[in-house]
């Protein structure tokens, strides 16, 4: 378990991940093959240039999740990210599960994240795609930043 803020990024965007994110994602990790897909959302606060993810949100009861897919409760989605605004939280992206040492996305998970870039109102330039593979942190960690204009950005 971390104790550490850790930051990644290219020359456009750094992005820090507090501790309390970070411990989300370790607790969902899919250490076993039984073990299903989780996921959530990342919120946290922005300044040009430097993005800091504070927590992640866990699997919800109305998700529906498979070993090799998620599905999240789009209406639990909507509620969080009120629920977070009204602490001065925006959402910054999405996270899930993969169960593979070093992860990777699927075509279906870049269309996901491209899809809500597109289709949400925000001020943001993109959103994060955060995926946990079973490797240790950093070593199974995926992070991409998706653009408006549909290009991926690898962070980690
Ligand atoms: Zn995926």
């Amino acid at each position: 378990m971390t104790d550490n803020e850790f930051t990644l990024g290219s020359v456009a965007l750094n992005v820090s991940l507090r501790p309390m994110a970070i411990r989300t994602f370790e607790a969902h990790r899919q250490m076993h093959f039984w073990h299903r897909e989780a996921g959530g959302q990342l919120f946290g606060v922005t300044k040009s240039g430097h993005w800091t993810v504070m927590e992640a949100t866990g699997p919800r009861t109305d998700d529906k999740r498979g070993r090799f897919s998620f599905w999240p409760s789009r209406a639990a989605e909507q509620k969080e990210i009120e629920a977070y605004h009204a602490r001065g939280l925006e959402y910054l992206g999405d996270w899930h599960t993969h169960p593979e040492s070093r992860p990777t996305p699927s075509l279906k998970d870049i269309d996901t994240i491209q899809d809500i870039v597109r289709k949400s109102q925000h001020h943001l330039p993109g959103f994060l795609l955060c995926i946990i593979g079973r490797s240790e942190f950093t070593a199974g960690l995926w992070m991409s930043f998706h653009d408006r204009v549909g290009v991926t950005t690898r962070l980690a």
